[in-house]
Protein backbone atom coordinates (compact mmCIF):
# COMPACT_ATOMS: atom_id res chain seq x y z
CA UNK A 1 0.00 0.00 0.00
CA UNK A 2 1.30 3.16 -1.31
CA UNK A 3 1.08 6.15 1.67
CA UNK A 4 0.21 9.62 0.77
CA UNK A 5 1.76 12.31 3.69
CA UNK A 6 -1.32 14.39 2.67
CA UNK A 7 -3.69 11.93 4.16
CA UNK A 8 -1.78 12.38 7.35
CA UNK A 9 -3.23 14.26 9.85
CA UNK A 10 -0.60 15.77 12.78
CA UNK A 11 -1.94 14.84 16.22
CA UNK A 12 0.94 16.28 18.64
CA UNK A 13 4.05 17.18 18.43
CA UNK A 14 6.38 14.76 19.06
CA UNK A 15 10.16 16.10 19.34
CA UNK A 16 12.44 18.09 18.03
CA UNK A 17 15.66 17.36 17.05
CA UNK A 18 18.60 18.25 15.25
CA UNK A 19 17.08 19.89 11.98
CA UNK A 20 13.61 18.65 11.87
CA UNK A 21 10.70 18.07 13.80
CA UNK A 22 8.60 14.90 14.68
CA UNK A 23 5.20 14.70 14.87
CA UNK A 24 2.30 11.84 15.49
CA UNK A 25 -0.05 11.73 12.81
CA UNK A 26 -2.85 9.51 11.77
CA UNK A 27 -3.72 7.89 8.39
CA UNK A 28 -7.39 9.43 7.31
CA UNK A 29 -8.44 6.07 5.48
CA UNK A 30 -6.42 3.66 7.73
CA UNK A 31 -7.04 4.97 11.34
CA UNK A 32 -2.60 3.93 11.88
CA UNK A 33 -0.40 5.82 13.53
CA UNK A 34 3.16 7.00 12.60
CA UNK A 35 5.62 9.41 13.06
CA UNK A 36 6.12 12.10 10.57
CA UNK A 37 9.42 13.62 10.79
CA UNK A 38 10.15 16.79 8.83
CA UNK A 39 13.30 18.24 7.94
CA UNK A 40 12.08 22.02 7.60
CA UNK A 41 15.68 23.03 6.02
CA UNK A 42 15.08 23.98 2.06
CA UNK A 43 17.30 22.32 0.36
CA UNK A 44 18.48 23.01 -3.16
CA UNK A 45 16.83 20.83 -6.22
CA UNK A 46 20.20 18.57 -6.71
CA UNK A 47 20.97 17.60 -2.86
CA UNK A 48 17.00 16.90 -2.73
CA UNK A 49 17.70 14.12 -5.47
CA UNK A 50 20.15 12.86 -4.04
CA UNK A 51 18.50 12.72 -0.85
CA UNK A 52 15.77 10.95 -2.81
CA UNK A 53 18.26 8.66 -4.05
CA UNK A 54 19.89 7.95 -0.57
CA UNK A 55 16.37 7.30 0.48
CA UNK A 56 15.93 4.97 -2.07
CA UNK A 57 18.23 1.97 -0.50
CA UNK A 58 17.06 3.00 3.25
CA UNK A 59 13.79 2.43 2.00
CA UNK A 60 14.55 -1.12 1.24
CA UNK A 61 16.51 -1.95 5.20
CA UNK A 62 14.00 -3.70 6.81
CA UNK A 63 14.48 -5.60 10.04
CA UNK A 64 12.58 -5.69 13.22
CA UNK A 65 15.65 -4.01 15.28
CA UNK A 66 15.45 -0.77 12.62
CA UNK A 67 12.53 1.98 12.78
CA UNK A 68 11.12 1.38 9.35
CA UNK A 69 10.62 3.90 6.99
CA UNK A 70 7.87 4.13 5.15
CA UNK A 71 7.61 6.41 2.61
CA UNK A 72 9.45 9.63 2.04
CA UNK A 73 8.12 12.87 0.26
CA UNK A 74 9.34 16.30 -1.00
CA UNK A 75 6.98 18.92 -0.99
CA UNK A 76 8.63 22.29 -2.73
CA UNK A 77 12.00 21.50 -1.34
CA UNK A 78 10.90 20.27 2.04
CA UNK A 79 11.41 16.90 2.89
CA UNK A 80 9.44 14.26 5.20
CA UNK A 81 9.91 10.84 6.27
CA UNK A 82 7.19 8.79 7.41
CA UNK A 83 7.77 6.16 10.03
CA UNK A 84 6.75 3.91 12.24
CA UNK A 85 5.55 4.96 15.31
CA UNK A 86 7.36 3.87 18.57
CA UNK A 87 4.57 4.30 21.51
CA UNK A 88 7.63 4.38 24.49
CA UNK A 89 9.58 7.10 23.02
CA UNK A 90 13.54 7.10 23.15
CA UNK A 91 16.08 5.77 25.62
CA UNK A 92 17.02 9.98 26.11
CA UNK A 93 13.02 9.91 27.66
CA UNK A 94 13.55 6.97 29.77
CA UNK A 95 16.69 8.26 31.43
CA UNK A 96 15.13 11.74 31.67
CA UNK A 97 12.14 9.72 33.71
CA UNK A 98 14.65 7.09 35.39
CA UNK A 99 17.58 9.07 35.32
CA UNK A 100 19.86 5.52 34.74
CA UNK A 101 18.87 2.15 33.19
CA UNK A 102 19.87 -0.73 35.29
CA UNK A 103 22.46 -3.53 33.76
CA UNK A 104 19.53 -6.01 33.65
CA UNK A 105 17.49 -4.19 31.30
CA UNK A 106 20.67 -2.39 29.45
CA UNK A 107 22.11 -6.02 28.63
CA UNK A 108 18.24 -6.88 26.95
CA UNK A 109 18.78 -3.34 25.23
CA UNK A 110 22.24 -3.91 24.05
CA UNK A 111 21.28 -6.95 22.14
CA UNK A 112 18.65 -5.64 20.35
CA UNK A 113 20.70 -2.56 19.01
CA UNK A 114 23.57 -5.16 17.93
CA UNK A 115 21.13 -6.84 16.12
CA UNK A 116 20.12 -3.96 14.24
CA UNK A 117 23.46 -2.23 13.63
CA UNK A 118 24.50 -5.91 12.52
CA UNK A 119 22.18 -5.65 9.59
CA UNK A 120 22.68 -1.90 8.98
CA UNK A 121 26.38 -2.87 8.72
CA UNK A 122 25.98 -6.15 6.63
CA UNK A 123 24.03 -3.82 3.74
CA UNK A 124 26.83 -1.71 3.97
CA UNK A 125 25.39 1.22 6.09
CA UNK A 126 27.19 3.25 8.44
CA UNK A 127 24.40 4.61 10.60
CA UNK A 128 26.80 7.54 12.29
CA UNK A 129 24.38 8.85 14.73
CA UNK A 130 23.97 6.50 17.74
CA UNK A 131 22.72 8.08 20.40
CA UNK A 132 19.81 7.79 23.33
CA UNK A 133 17.83 10.11 21.16
CA UNK A 134 17.62 7.37 18.26
CA UNK A 135 17.00 4.50 20.55
CA UNK A 136 13.30 3.87 20.65
CA UNK A 137 11.40 1.55 22.46
CA UNK A 138 7.79 0.10 22.17
CA UNK A 139 5.37 -1.44 24.59
CA UNK A 140 5.89 -4.94 22.27
CA UNK A 141 9.52 -5.13 23.94
CA UNK A 142 11.52 -4.45 21.03
CA UNK A 143 14.05 -1.67 20.79
CA UNK A 144 15.36 -0.26 17.62
CA UNK A 145 17.20 2.13 16.25
CA UNK A 146 15.70 5.61 14.32
CA UNK A 147 17.53 7.79 11.92
CA UNK A 148 19.35 5.81 9.84
CA UNK A 149 20.03 7.29 6.40
CA UNK A 150 18.63 10.58 7.77
CA UNK A 151 21.43 11.35 9.56
CA UNK A 152 23.30 10.75 6.08
CA UNK A 153 20.95 13.34 4.69
CA UNK A 154 21.40 15.68 7.66
CA UNK A 155 25.14 15.74 7.19
CA UNK A 156 24.68 17.57 3.70
CA UNK A 157 23.66 20.83 5.60
CA UNK A 158 23.98 20.44 9.23
CA UNK A 159 27.80 20.93 9.57
CA UNK A 160 27.90 24.38 10.30
CA UNK A 161 25.16 24.39 13.17
CA UNK A 162 25.25 24.64 16.37
CA UNK A 163 22.92 21.79 16.38
CA UNK A 164 26.07 19.75 15.76
CA UNK A 165 27.79 19.49 18.94
CA UNK A 166 24.96 17.44 20.08
CA UNK A 167 25.08 14.80 17.03
CA UNK A 168 28.94 14.95 17.73
CA UNK A 169 29.13 14.08 21.33
CA UNK A 170 29.20 10.71 20.44
CA UNK A 171 31.53 10.61 17.41
CA UNK A 172 34.34 8.31 17.78
CA UNK A 173 38.03 9.75 17.82
CA UNK A 174 38.62 8.79 14.52
CA UNK A 175 36.12 10.81 13.25
CA UNK A 176 37.82 14.29 14.29
CA UNK A 177 40.98 13.45 12.67
CA UNK A 178 41.20 16.44 9.89
CA UNK A 179 43.63 13.77 8.07
CA UNK A 180 41.49 10.87 8.53
CA UNK A 181 40.82 11.17 4.99
CA UNK A 182 38.08 12.98 3.71
CA UNK A 183 35.87 12.42 7.05
CA UNK A 184 35.79 8.90 5.99
CA UNK A 185 35.10 5.98 8.90
CA UNK A 186 33.82 2.71 9.40
CA UNK A 187 31.66 0.35 11.40
CA UNK A 188 33.87 0.71 14.11
CA UNK A 189 32.18 4.66 14.73
CA UNK A 190 29.50 3.30 15.14
CA UNK A 191 30.21 0.85 18.18
CA UNK A 192 32.40 3.67 19.84
CA UNK A 193 28.73 5.48 19.89
CA UNK A 194 27.07 2.18 21.17
CA UNK A 195 29.75 2.18 24.38
CA UNK A 196 29.52 6.08 24.56
CA UNK A 197 25.19 5.48 24.95
CA UNK A 198 25.41 2.52 27.21
CA UNK A 199 27.66 4.17 29.84
CA UNK A 200 25.17 7.31 29.80
CA UNK A 201 22.87 4.79 30.43
CA UNK A 202 24.08 3.54 32.84
CA UNK A 203 25.65 6.55 34.81
CA UNK A 204 22.98 8.90 33.71
CA UNK A 205 25.28 11.44 32.50
CA UNK A 206 27.30 12.14 29.20
CA UNK A 207 30.27 10.34 30.05
CA UNK A 208 33.28 12.61 28.78
CA UNK A 209 32.27 15.27 30.23
CA UNK A 210 33.07 16.46 33.73
CA UNK A 211 28.95 17.41 35.36
CA UNK A 212 28.71 21.05 34.59
CA UNK A 213 31.36 21.20 31.71
CA UNK A 214 29.81 23.13 28.65
CA UNK A 215 29.67 20.79 25.73
CA UNK A 216 30.90 23.00 22.85
CA UNK A 217 33.04 21.52 20.23
CA UNK A 218 36.79 22.49 21.96
CA UNK A 219 36.25 21.13 24.71
CA UNK A 220 34.35 17.89 23.79
CA UNK A 221 37.02 17.28 21.07
CA UNK A 222 39.91 17.78 23.13
CA UNK A 223 37.66 14.99 25.99
CA UNK A 224 37.10 12.33 23.23
CA UNK A 225 40.67 12.82 21.50
CA UNK A 226 42.80 13.65 23.96
CA UNK A 227 41.86 12.33 27.32
CA UNK A 228 41.35 8.35 28.19
CA UNK A 229 38.48 6.60 27.53
CA UNK A 230 35.43 6.84 30.37
CA UNK A 231 34.59 3.45 31.71
CA UNK A 232 32.01 2.29 34.07
CA UNK A 233 32.18 2.89 38.10
CA UNK A 234 33.80 0.33 39.96
CA UNK A 235 30.71 -1.23 41.32
CA UNK A 236 29.52 -2.39 37.49
CA UNK A 237 29.69 -5.53 36.14
CA UNK A 238 32.86 -6.91 35.23
CA UNK A 239 31.23 -8.27 32.28
CA UNK A 240 29.79 -4.98 31.57
CA UNK A 241 33.15 -3.30 32.20
CA UNK A 242 34.51 -5.14 29.66
CA UNK A 243 31.90 -4.29 26.66
CA UNK A 244 32.25 -0.96 27.25
CA UNK A 245 36.12 -0.98 27.52
CA UNK A 246 36.22 -3.19 23.88
CA UNK A 247 33.62 -0.35 22.26
CA UNK A 248 35.61 2.53 23.82
CA UNK A 249 39.07 1.88 21.94
CA UNK A 250 40.63 4.86 20.77
CA UNK A 251 42.15 2.75 17.98
CA UNK A 252 39.14 1.76 15.64
CA UNK A 253 40.80 -1.26 14.63
CA UNK A 254 40.65 -2.70 17.57
CA UNK A 255 36.70 -2.61 18.17
CA UNK A 256 35.19 -5.87 17.66
CA UNK A 257 32.44 -6.00 14.99
CA UNK A 258 28.49 -6.08 15.85
CA UNK A 259 28.73 -9.56 15.41
CA UNK A 260 31.27 -10.68 17.72
CA UNK A 261 29.76 -8.20 20.51
CA UNK A 262 27.15 -9.92 19.87
CA UNK A 263 28.77 -13.35 21.80
CA UNK A 264 29.80 -11.24 24.67
CA UNK A 265 29.31 -12.04 28.12
CA UNK A 266 27.38 -8.88 28.62
CA UNK A 267 24.89 -9.80 26.08
CA UNK A 268 25.14 -13.23 26.78
CA UNK A 269 23.99 -12.83 30.72
CA UNK A 270 20.74 -11.28 28.93
CA UNK A 271 19.11 -14.29 27.78
CA UNK A 272 20.14 -16.19 31.00
CA UNK A 273 18.11 -13.78 32.62
CA UNK A 274 15.19 -12.17 30.21
CA UNK A 275 14.05 -9.17 30.97
CA UNK A 276 11.05 -7.14 29.74
CA UNK A 277 12.00 -3.96 28.26
CA UNK A 278 8.52 -2.21 28.07
CA UNK A 279 8.90 -1.67 32.04
CA UNK A 280 11.42 0.78 31.50
CA UNK A 281 7.98 2.76 30.04
CA UNK A 282 6.35 2.75 33.37
CA UNK A 283 4.60 6.45 33.24
CA UNK A 284 6.20 7.19 30.15
CA UNK A 285 4.36 6.13 27.19
CA UNK A 286 2.93 8.45 24.55
P1 LIG B 1 16.84 13.70 17.99
O1 LIG B 1 17.10 12.30 17.52
O2 LIG B 1 18.07 14.55 17.92
O3 LIG B 1 16.14 13.76 19.33
P2 LIG B 1 14.76 13.77 16.02
O4 LIG B 1 14.27 14.88 15.15
O5 LIG B 1 15.25 12.54 15.36
O6 LIG B 1 15.86 14.39 16.95
O7 LIG B 1 13.60 13.33 17.00
C1 LIG B 1 12.99 14.24 17.88
C2 LIG B 1 12.16 13.49 18.89
O8 LIG B 1 11.00 12.93 18.27
C3 LIG B 1 12.86 12.29 19.51
O9 LIG B 1 13.68 12.68 20.59
C4 LIG B 1 11.68 11.43 19.94
O10 LIG B 1 11.19 11.86 21.18
C5 LIG B 1 10.65 11.70 18.85
N1 LIG B 1 10.65 10.65 17.80
C6 LIG B 1 11.48 10.55 16.74
N2 LIG B 1 11.19 9.48 15.97
C7 LIG B 1 10.13 8.86 16.56
C8 LIG B 1 9.35 7.67 16.25
N3 LIG B 1 9.61 6.93 15.18
N4 LIG B 1 8.33 7.34 17.09
C9 LIG B 1 8.09 8.10 18.19
N5 LIG B 1 8.78 9.21 18.55
C10 LIG B 1 9.78 9.60 17.74
MG1 LIG C 1 16.55 11.16 16.01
Amino acid sequence: VSLDDLDLDRKSLLGAGSGGKVYKVVHRWTGRIYALKIIQEKHELDVRRQIMREMEILLRAKSPHLVECYGVFDRGGEVSFVLEFMDGGTLADVLKFHRTISERYLAEVTKQVLLGLLYLHKHKIVHRDIKPSNLLINCRQEVKIGDFGVSTVLAHTLAQCNSFVGTCAYMSPERFDPDGNGGEYGYAADIWSLGLTLLECAIGRFPCLQPGERPDWPTLMCAICLGDPPSPPPDASPEFRNFISCCLQKDAGRRPSAEMLLTHPFVKKSELQPCSVSTLLQGLVV
